[in-house]
Order: structure tokens, then sequence, then C-alpha cells
């Protein structure tokens, strides 16, 4: 039975990616070699880094001012790595605090600055996203976490600030367009709308950078890295070649516009589900919902284990929520079919009508 895989990440990726990547595995462009054996500055692997830059910068739009550099770490090394390289002790950067990814960034920059929080959710339990946003002038920068992947809230318009914007896109990088000039970084762990877990996508303004008398790591530099074009160590090399498959899948299919179409639609259809059921309800405030991780409850919590049996048994895998928000939560990124979406929503209607 084909199974959807609704969990938040590692995700879903489209199947072509799958089968191309798992032929490569085997032998690589008929070079009698496996991808995964081959150097890193081999001739071979030296172009995949250079097509993934190259469609990344096709698909934001992005001049050379802008450096693509493929770390390790997850996104969560780019929490302490964006203030090690950009907050001085005595400066201050200013924060989103909008659910558990922004709480874990705000931590660590601490460690190497002062935070201000420029707007909180904590009163809502983190359920929607504020428009508004208190930046002091001498901030470093503004942190922000276009989409928050556990309590299911997305933003919906970026601010524009008076200092430099720094975004975790994890969970909703290249489901939408966005006008990605407004950005002066933006980080991304691919496993969630990218490619495979092991890689992180970072695309820096680079005159952002070198502002600071701190000695940096020589690892945790983005200027390193930049130097050394994503090689100054061994890069993940499987994790960026599967990243370019997802990124050709991408742009072959029509690019950001076309993904917006497909996710708002997706959304709408599960998010309308949700709403008409007398069972079911939406964690989100409507004018936060993510497209990319639609969380809900149920009203009869005794019944929550049935309908994630149910789910498995007709093959939408991973709806279990979160274990800090509960409830479940459907992660429809880019590679999620409609007819994913569809098969959940005639589980969801289905048992509305049997237990509602
Ligand atoms: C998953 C996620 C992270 C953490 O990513 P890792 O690659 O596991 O470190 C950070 N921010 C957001 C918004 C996420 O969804």
């Amino acid at each position: 039975m084909k199974k959807y895989n609704f969990y938040s990440g590692p995700a879903i990726l489209p199947q072509e990616v799958f089968e191309q990547a798992s032929k490569a595995v085997i032998e690589y462009d008929h070079i009698g070699l496996s991808l995964i054996e081959i150097s890193h500055r081999s001739k071979e692997f030296t172009q995949i880094v250079d097509e993934t830059q190259q469609r990344i910068k096709e698909i934001t739009g992005l001049g050379d001012a802008y450096k693509v550099l493929f770390l390790q770490g997850g996104a969560t090394q780019q929490f302490c790595m964006i203030p090690y390289n950009l907050l001085g002790e005595s400066d201050t950067a200013s924060y989103m605090d909008v659910g558990a990814w922004s709480k874990k960034a705000i931590k660590e920059a601490r460690l190497f600055g002062q935070v201000h929080v420029a707007c909180s959710s904590s009163d809502e339990s983190y359920t929607y996203m504020p428009t508004a946003f208190d930046v002091p002038e001498s901030s470093r920068y503004l942190h922000i976490t276009t989409n928050e992947t556990i309590q299911g809230t997305q933003m919906k318009s970026i601010p524009n600030v008076g200092c430099n914007l720094i975004a975790d896109m994890s969970s909703d990088i290249f489901s939408r367009q966005l006008n990605w000039n407004q950005f002066d970084m933006i980080y991304a762990g691919a496993q969630k709308n990218l490619g495979p877990s092991g890689v992180t996508l970072v695309i820096v303004k680079e005159s952002i950078l070198g502002k600071l008398t701190r000695n940096i790591p020589t690892i945790l530099d983005y200027r390193v890295h930049i130097k050394d074009n994503s090689l100054h160590n061994t890069p993940s090399t499987f994790g960026i070649y599967v990243m370019l498959l997802t990124l050709r899948w991408l742009q072959k299919e029509g690019g950001l516009a076309v993904m917006e179409q497909r996710n708002k639609e997706k959304a709408q259809l599960l998010y309308d589900a949700i709403d008409r059921s007398p069972l079911f309800t939406g964690v989100a405030r409507k004018d936060s919902r993510s497209d990319m991780n639609v969380t809900w409850t149920i009203n009869k919590p005794e019944l929550e284990d049935a309908f994630n049996t149910l789910a498995k048994d007709n093959g939408c895998i991973g709806i279990k929520g979160h274990r800090s928000v509960g409830g479940f939560r459907a992660s429809i990124y880019n590679a999620m079919p409609r007819a994913g979406v569809e098969l959940l929503i005639n589980l969801i209607d289905d048992f509305s009508k049997k237990h509602g």
C-alpha cells in the first residue's frame, strides 16, 4: 500500500527524487563509482555544489551579494553560529518569541550578547504570529522564525525593520514566493522541505559579516565557509546531492509560484475539513495558520488513539502531534501530493460522522 509521510522531519520528498538518489548511490552518472564514495573535491562533486548554488540563486533571484552555503549541525547549530558571528558582547539583537524553535534561538543568543524580545505570542500558548515588532534602533539584527513547526503557525507577512533581518525558514523554505532581497540571512535544516537530514542551507549577505573583534572558531566562521565554497571540511555530499535533485524537481514543476499555489490549496482543504468537523479543533489562530504544518486537537480526548490508529491503518503516517502540543499534526510540505491530503481529509470526515 502507498503510504504518505506526514512527519515534520525528516520528511517526505518527491518520489522521483528517491528514485534518482537511489540510482546515484549505486552508480553516479556512469562513472563507475557511487555518489557517496566520490571525493568532495572531485570534478563531479564540485559541479553538484555549483549547480545547487546556481539553482538557489535562480529560485530566489538573489545576486552576487549573497553567498549560498551548505553546512552541518542542523538549524540548531545556526542558533549559536549567528550570534557568534554577528552579536558582540555589549550588542543587542532582537528576537521573535513565537514558539519552541525561536525560544531555542534566544537561549543561544544570550550566551553571546543581549537579547531584546521584539514580540511574543506566549500569552496565547504560541498559537499565533504577532504582527507588531518592537525593534530598538541599535539592534544588530532581528531574528524571525517564519514557520513554527510545532505549534503550526506561519508568518503571513515579513516585517520591514531598520536592522539586518535573519530568518529561520527550516520548515517553510521554498514553499512560497517571498521578496528574498529583504533578508540578510536565511537558514534551514534541509530535512523538512529540501532534502535529507545532515545538511543545512545558509544564504547570507556577505557584507554583514566581519564586523566583530571576537575570535571565532574556524569551523563556526561563515567567512571561512564562503572562502572555501562550503568545502572547508567534508560536507554532507549525499545531502547536497539530494537537495539538488529536489531543487531540480521544484523548478521543473514550475518553481515557487506553483509550490505556493499547491500548498495553499492543500492546506485550505485540510483546514476546511477540521473546521467543518464537530469533533476536531484547529490549534493555530486562523490568521496565523501554517500551510506546512497543520495542527489540530480532538474534542473527545478518549478518541485520540483511535484516530491515530485509523490514520496509520490507512497509510497516513506520522500525524501524532508534538508531545508539547498534543493532538495531531500533518506536515504537508512541497512534496506531499494532494492525494495524500485528500486521503487524510476523508478519514477526518468519516471519523467525525461516526463519533461527532
Ligand atoms: C526542525 C527545526 C529546527 C531544528 O532543525 P535541526 O536541523 O534539527 O537542527 C529549527 N527551526 C525550525 C523552525 C525547525 O522546524
